[in-house]
């Protein structure tokens, strides 16, 4: 009896419904949402629902929103990703009309964009067709600003460019949205954990993958030194992603004193949702207990698929 009087004093870790972070799928080909198969209990949805979907969160208790946007169409140099009626400008116009305080975080990058599935512009180098660093830089501003202007509160770029984060930085600033933040996909494994997205965000390849720009999941220093390189370039937030295999790094980066978010990215989801629905795992609490870990490694911040739920199940309690 005591010591579950005393245990609420001694606890180490709180997860708050305010860390969380719901990612938001909008598809611009639909007008119902779309269940994502390999992903239960997530959707594509509708432009003229998404504020919908957000208010719903909203009551939830979460606070914050990352959009991804599918758009109908694709081509090699991603110009629906900055499109000014583009899929993600509207979904941003719109909560932001009906949700003022919601706070609209947006990736920012063009793999959903470009009709070969790559981050940016690509083209001939010397080991064949490839990402090309600077003309993808360019776009990244691009887009950026085209968000910014549509009301997004954070920008988190996640293409892993070198020169990213200043160069959005650059472009923000003179474009008047200094107020603007970027949260960068500092620290970004090559993981074999994204599969389940590729099926929300329709982002596959016509050639080649990411390994080339992505870290090796071995790679633990390198990995901090990409965060450090964002820090020096004017990053406000960064991320490390995947969270649960990578706890170590993101642990390292809380070094650096800028608030650190975490993406539980699309397979961690899938893993529990898949063993809970075996009956194998308690999905629940595995759910939680896998958020307060990533929160107790230093994590300001987590995206997560469970976020609803997790704010329900903190609700539930309290
Ligand atoms: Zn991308």
């Amino acid at each position: 009896m005591r010591r579950r009087i005393v245990q609420p004093l001694l606890c180490e870790t709180e997860l708050r419904k305010t860390d969380l972070v719901a990612p938001v799928f909008v598809d611009e080909s639909t007008d119902a949402p779309l269940p994502i198969a390999s992903m239960p209990g997530q959707f594509r949805h509708p432009v003229d629902g998404v504020a919908g979907y957000c208010e719903r969160l909203w009551n939830a208790g979460i606070r914050a929103v990352l959009l991804f946007g599918v758009p109908i169409a694709k081509d090699g140099e991603a110009t629906e990703a900055y499109a000014t009626d583009g899929v993600v400008q509207r979904a941003v116009r719109s909560i932001k009309e009906h949700l003022p305080q919601m706070v609209v975080v947006t990736d920012v990058c063009a793999c959903e964009y470009t009709d070969h599935g790559h981050c940016g512009i690509v083209g001939e180098t010397a080991d064949g067709p490839d990402l090309l660093n600077d003309p993808s830089l360019e776009l990244m501003a691009q887009i950026a600003v085209s968000h910014a202007q549509s009301g997004a509160d954070i920008v988190a770029p996640s293409c892993m460019l070198d020169g990213m984060v200043r160069a959005i930085r650059e472009a923000l600033d003179s474009a008047g949205h200094q107020d603007v933040l970027i949260m960068s996909y500092s620290s970004k494994f090559a993981s074999a954990l994204y599969g389940p997205f590729r099926d929300a965000a329709d982002s596959g390849f016509a050639f080649g993958d990411r390994t080339t720009y992505q870290i090796s999941p071995g790679n633990a220093r390198e990995a901090v030194m990409e965060s450090e390189l964002d820090v020096v370039e004017g990053a406000d937030i960064l991320m490390v992603k995947p969270a649960t295999l990578y706890l170590d790094v993101l642990a390292a980066v809380t070094e650096f004193g800028l608030p650190v978010a975490a993406y539980q990215v699309s397979g961690e989801y899938a893993m529990i949702k898949a063993a809970a629905e075996r009956g194998w795992l308690d999905e629940r609490a595995v759910a939680l207990e896998s958020l307060t870990a990533i929160r107790r490694a230093g994590a300001d911040l987590i995206i997560t698929y469970f976020a609803e739920d997790a704010a329900r199940w903190l609700d539930e309690e309290q």
